[in-house]
């Protein structure tokens, strides 16, 4: 058992808005189970809490907040190198630089290297779970979850499925794809703190038969994630059409092949109507707003009034390769200005609206563990949920101390934390399935 003093943020993880708890001076106590992983004993004021475990060591972070560990829910691994690669928009990205770079996962040892290097830059960046793709390749899946597991981080992760308009050396056959699929979620899924999501890369990219035995495994696995892209940017939307012309919409080709149910993840979301908007309230599928992707590729600007308004589960994601950061607050404060643009990317209006900070920042942490089914378990911090948590510095640079000492309230401190942090404020994160709870710090040990 170990406690850590700090100012602390946590969430109720139940709630399907931001129920922001703030403790100045809190006591945070985890505890290891059966199972060798950490979780939340008691979270509160220091003097409440305290009298529990009054023998118990405490780790003193005072002056430092912690907070859940950071969840991303929708991220390439394989495209960790390509960060940065400036297209016309999404399909001549797609062509140029992605689906060559992702032929190169056939090696192992090219994948297994990414894949550690792609797990340490994520939790170095203070995120403990994300919802990733690999490539077509198995070994790809089994290199990112070997080296996952390595770490004790929760993870989940999917081969991507693509038989038809992808080039030689990613796509896939179809029958194979699905029996490799099967064989993935026999290997990694609920194995330890792993999961396994079924992932068609997107509609274009697959084949009747391969959606329709994607949508088949998953009524047969109904605990198995699925994660996919759907409505990114206009040319996509316009070949989707072109493609299914029978199906009502972009989202509605996914309902046909039984692709939307709860731990469902569909990246993007921009060009969807009312009607897709119920369907994903319904269904219990969820957005992965992917905001620094949606401004380096030009897709556009989710529509978070709407979206909000109809009900949609969603949450934030980094979609590197296309994104352009692994850090958090570089997706929370995208994440801002896309709320704030009053267009959508098509000419169609939208509303803007000003998220508050305690949203951003539940976006990313307790409302993206819901849109995963993952509530009370990771994202929160309540008593009972796995300990990830990062230890965040407020004196990390000069402008971010100087700005949040002048915050005149804790939203105000909290919105200057997201326009102004970058991974230098991640002093310590936290991971709760790793041995002794070992902690990463982005300094020298102190
Ligand atoms: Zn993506």
């Amino acid at each position: 058992m170990r406690a850590w003093r700090a100012s602390l943020l946590w969430f109720d993880p139940d709630a399907d808005h931001p129920q922001l708890h703030f403790e100045r001076d809190g006591l945070l106590v985890a505890a290891p189970g059966a199972d060798g992983v950490w979780r939340v004993q008691a979270i509160g004021p220091f003097e409440a809490v305290r009298p529990r475990w009054p023998q118990l060591p405490v780790q003193d972070a005072s002056g430092r907040l912690i907070a859940p560990g950071f969840i991303d829910l929708h991220v390439h691994y394989p495209q960790t190198d390509l960060i940065g690669a400036p297209a016309d928009g999404l399909l001549p990205w797609l062509e140029r630089y992605t689906f060559p770079h992702e032929a190169r996962f056939a090696d192992p040892a090219h994948a297994e290297a990414v894949a550690a290097f792609f797990l340490d830059e994520m939790r170095r960046h203070g995120v403990t779970t994300a919802l990733t793709f690999a490539t077509s390749h198995p070994a790809s899946v089994d290199a990112l979850l070997r080296q996952a597991q390595a770490r004790g981080l929760r993870w989940i992760a999917g081969k991507v499925l693509q038989d038809r308009h992808s080039p030689d050396g990613v796509r896939d056959e179809t029958e194979r794809s699905l029996l490799d699929t099967e064989a993935l979620i026999a290997r990694w899924h609920g194995r330890g703190r792993l999961g396994y999501a079924i992932t068609p890369r997107f509609a274009p990219s697959c084949s009747d038969a391969q959606l329709r035995g994607a949508g088949e495994l998953a009524a047969r696995h109904p605990d198995v994630w699925i994660q996919s892209h759907v409505a990114e940017n206009v040319d996509e939307v316009r070949w989707v059409r072109t493609l299914y012309p029978h199906d009502r919409s972009y989202l509605a080709v996914y309902e046909r092949f039984g692709l939307l149910r709860r731990r469902a993840v569909y990246a993007h979301g921009i060009y969807l109507d009312d009607a897709d908007r119920a369907r994903l309230a319904d269904s219990g599928a969820a957005i992965a707003v992917s905001p620094t992707s949606n401004l380096f590729l030009g897709s556009g600007f989710f529509d978070y009034a709407a979206a909000r308004a109809a009900g949609v589960t969603l949450g934030l994601a980094s979609d590197v390769g296309g994104g352009m950061s692994f850090n958090p607050f570089a997706t929370m404060r995208a994440a801002y200005t896309v709320g704030r643009a009053a267009v959508r990317g098509d000419g169609a209006a939208k509303v803007g609206v000003s998220l508050a900070p305690e949203d951003l920042w539940w976006q990313h942490t307790a409302g993206a563990a819901r849109a995963l089914g993952l509530q009370g378990v990771v994202g929160s911090l309540a008593p009972g949920s796995e300990a990830d948590f990062v230890v965040l510095d407020p004196q990390a640079t000069p402008l971010l101390a100087r700005r949040t000492a002048q915050a005149a309230s804790l939203a105000e401190w909290l919105f200057a934390f997201i326009v102004l942090a970058d991974e230098r404020a991640v002093r310590d994160v936290h991971v709760a399935g790793a041995p002794a709870l070992q902690h990463s710090s982005n300094v020298d040990a102190a």
